[in-house]
């Protein structure tokens, strides 16, 4: 039995489904859960979504994200299956991870870095979103779509192509999308909620990244820092910078883009993209993180390296593999 079949099956025979994304949650993790989690509740299944982490807070403006819980809600609940979207390895569930020994692990993911931690592991680089496997999925498993599921389901398309402009918005990306937009699906009401609705603040702090911006390797690499005190001193927090790394990429010339960003615990997020050649996975993996060749990323923990050290260490790497190919 192949991978997909081996998930559908899987679905098909449980009765309660812990439905789980990745920590720092992104557009694709969170449309990912709600859309097989909702999928699963109409065909009847008992089903707990789960993201074990913050969800930034312009999100909750889709009604149905508040259903979705941290990883508590496993406790003393035992789901026959877990469904695990968009992560590509263990350590990106959370306290999920302990959960994972007790029930069937259905891993989706279209990561090349996945790890195949599960028992079926459905993962396919040629997605440009996880939330297109979970429609495939949904299809298959004879899910009805509403309006509101095929929003639900849009939004990880929508965000995980950059709003149908990466190197990955190919054919069946639109075709899918077009697809949930003839299920009522609003792009619209999508792209205004996550683009256009940043907080003043957000764009000060932006202001800060671009002074700090560095740009070496003969224009080749930008990168700069945002310390916990720079987010703490507008009530700001790591995911209030998402799409920061997106500017410093656009700008003319530069092949890589690094921003890094320091949290509360002293936890470094470092949040890397490329333009056209510069295949980012090798770097995250190196690290210990995963990713994309366009996007990739990588967390060093509390206490292994201050902020200063991190950003040393990375340019230097990226650095002697930019003057190679550069
Ligand atoms: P980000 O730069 O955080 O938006 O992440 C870009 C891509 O890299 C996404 O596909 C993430 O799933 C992946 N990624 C980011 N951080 C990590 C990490 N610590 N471990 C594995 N993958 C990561
Ligand atoms: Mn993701
Ligand atoms: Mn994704």
């Amino acid at each position: 039995m192949n991978q997909f079949d081996g998930i559908k099956r899987a679905l098909e025979d449980a009765r309660k489904v812990g439905v789980v994304g990745h920590i720092m949650p992104d557009g694709d993790c969170i449309s990912s859960v709600l859309s097989a989690g909702l999928g699963l509740e109409k065909l009847g299944k008992e089903v707990r979504m789960i993201v074990d982490y913050e969800i930034p807070w312009y999100y909750y403006e889709f009604d149905a994200v508040e259903r979705i819980h941290r990883a508590g809600a496993l406790q003393n609940w035992d789901p026959d299956v877990i469904l695990v979207l968009d992560a590509s390895s263990p350590d990106r569930v959370g306290d999920v991870e302990e959960f994972l020994e007790k029930a069937l692990v259905l891993v989706v993911d279209h990561h090349a870095t996945n790890h195949a931690f599960g028992d079926f592991n459905w993962v396919d680089t040629k997605f440009g979103a996880t939330a297109q496997m979970v429609l495939k999925l949904n299809k298959a498993l004879g899910v009805l779509y509403d309006p509101e599921l095929a929003l639900y389901n849009f939004i990880g398309i929508a965000t995980d192509t950059g709003f149908f402009r990466y190197a990955n918005s190919d054919v069946q990306v639109f075709e899918d999308a077009a697809e949930l937009v003839r299920l009522g699906a609003n792009p619209n009401v999508v792209a205004s909620t996550i683009l256009e609705n940043k907080k003043l603040e957000q764009l000060g702090l932006f202001c800060e990244v671009v002074h700090g911006l560095k740009i070496e390797c003969d224009g080749l690499l930008a990168y700069s820092a945002i310390p916990w005190n720079a987010f703490e001193k507008r009530g700001l927090s790591e995911s209030d910078a998402a799409g920061f790394v997106g500017e410093m990429r656009a700008i003319r010339g530069v092949e890589v883009a690094v921003l890094f960003s320091e949290s509360k615990e002293g936890e470094i997020h470092v949040s890397m993209r490329s333009k056209k050649w510069f295949d980012l996975t090798e770097t995250a993996v190196h690290f210990g993180g995963g990713g994309h060749p366009r996007a990739a990323g990588f967390t060093v923990k509390a206490g292994e390296a201050s902020l200063a050290e991190v950003v040393e260490s990375t340019v230097q790497y990226l650095k002697i593999r930019l003057t190679q190919r550069g």
